[in-house]
């Protein structure tokens, strides 16, 4: 067999679907509908590309720098990495262990976090979730486990734990790593859980430019933690590539976090377009979860979840939906801009209509 025992019993993430051409409504990976701030594209522009000749800084000490003072912590306290995902995926590998004891996460939430530990092999225990889709804290509480990974604000459900859910964790795990996955966390009604990271040496804040920073294409991720936590990471990416942010996304992410003024605006636009879409589904007759991300979880009262994402594909919107037994019928709905947010709400009208 062309193929070692590891790479045999894989099961691959899925990603969404990114279309190859023609006019179609994307709203099916949780990308951000406005382009990057205009200071990202021109600094993508001055890039002196000459410097693609050389290998970039290994420790990407300018963009850390950028994201330290942002974050309120120290350059040491950062880590970064090609999108959040790789960033999780050394995460895994650097704090879980592949012992008896699992590693502990929502079942319905993130669907990399099993692929990750199918990767390293590492035993983990998908931890029910309500009927409402509520994380119980309880749950992860008095086990043997060899760590814990919440994405907050979760996907798909959009829904958040407050910080004391997080405190409870730490506190009763001192030796093993909490690892909080903040993709969507400025979309969020709750503040950042970054701060915790100083009381906490084994809280990791995992987060992205993919979403709030509109730079899924420039792959950037990073993470915050105790210094400790943040050199067994360093660590672990050595052992697999050390070149894993490339010199023209680091500029671009740089130049994009220093521009706090559009940041703000698009969040605010996506919260407001949130809310729009949220009434609009409701009236449609959709269950829709109270949305702290740029994405919306609904589930309409009589027609099927696979029905109606045929349906808008049909029409050129593309939305995401899981094949797993307790949210098929949920679609995840990104955000857009109010345009193509109008035009999703008259084509579920019509579909509707129709039925
Ligand atoms: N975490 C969550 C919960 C996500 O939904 C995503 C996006 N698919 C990621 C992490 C990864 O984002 P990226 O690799 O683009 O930073």
């Amino acid at each position: 067999m062309l193929k070692s025992r590891l790479a045999a019993g894989l099961v691959p993430y899925v990603p969404g679907e990114q279309p190859k051409g023609g006019k179609v409504i994307k709203l099916n990976t949780n990308e951000n509908p406005y382009p990057p701030s205009p200071k990202a594209i021109a600094a993508a522009k001055d890039y002196d590309f000459s410097r693609l000749r050389l290998y970039p800084d290994p420790t990407a000490v300018l963009l850390r720098e950028t994201v330290a003072s942002t974050e309120g912590v120290k350059t040491e306290n950062v880590f970064v990495g090609n999108g959040s995902d790789e960033v999780l995926s050394l995460a895994f590998a650097a704090f879980f262990d592949s012992s008896s004891s699992p590693v502990l996460f929502p079942d319905v939430t993130y669907s990399f976090y099993k692929v990750f530990c199918s990767l390293y092999g590492i035993a983990y225990d998908e931890v029910a979730v309500s009927d409402d889709f509520t994380v119980r804290i309880s749950d992860y509480l008095d086990r043997e486990i060899s760590g814990i990974a919440l994405a907050n604000p979760n996907a798909p459900t959009a829904l958040s734990l407050k910080r004391d859910a997080f405190v409870a964790l730490a506190e009763a795990y001192p030796d093993k790593v909490i690892i909080i996955d903040e993709a969507y966390v400025d979309f969020s009604s709750q503040k950042s859980l970054v701060p915790l990271t100083k009381k906490y040496k084994n809280i990791l804040v995992v987060k992205t430019f993919s979403k709030s920073r509109s730079l899924a294409g420039g792959r950037i991720g990073y993470a915050i933690g105790d210094v400790g936590l943040i050199d067994t990471l360093r660590s672990v990416k050595d052992c697999f590539n050390s070149y894993t942010v490339d010199s023209l996304s680091a500029s671009i992410a740089r130049a994009s976090m220093l521009d706090e003024a559009y940041f703000a605006e698009c969040v605010e636009k996506i919260k407001s377009v949130r809310a729009y879409a949220a009434f609009e589904l409701v009236s449609l007759g959709f269950r829709v979860t109270d949305s702290d991300a740029n994405f919306l979880f609904a589930a309409h009262e009589k027609k099927s979840g696979r029905e109606l994402q045929s349906a808008l594909r049909e029409r050129g919107i593309i939305v995401r939906r899981f094949d797993s037994p307790r949210i098929a019928d949920y679609l995840r709905i990104t955000v857009g801009t109010r345009e193509e947010t109008e035009t999703l709400v008259s084509a579920l009208r019509e579909i509707l209509a129709r039925a």
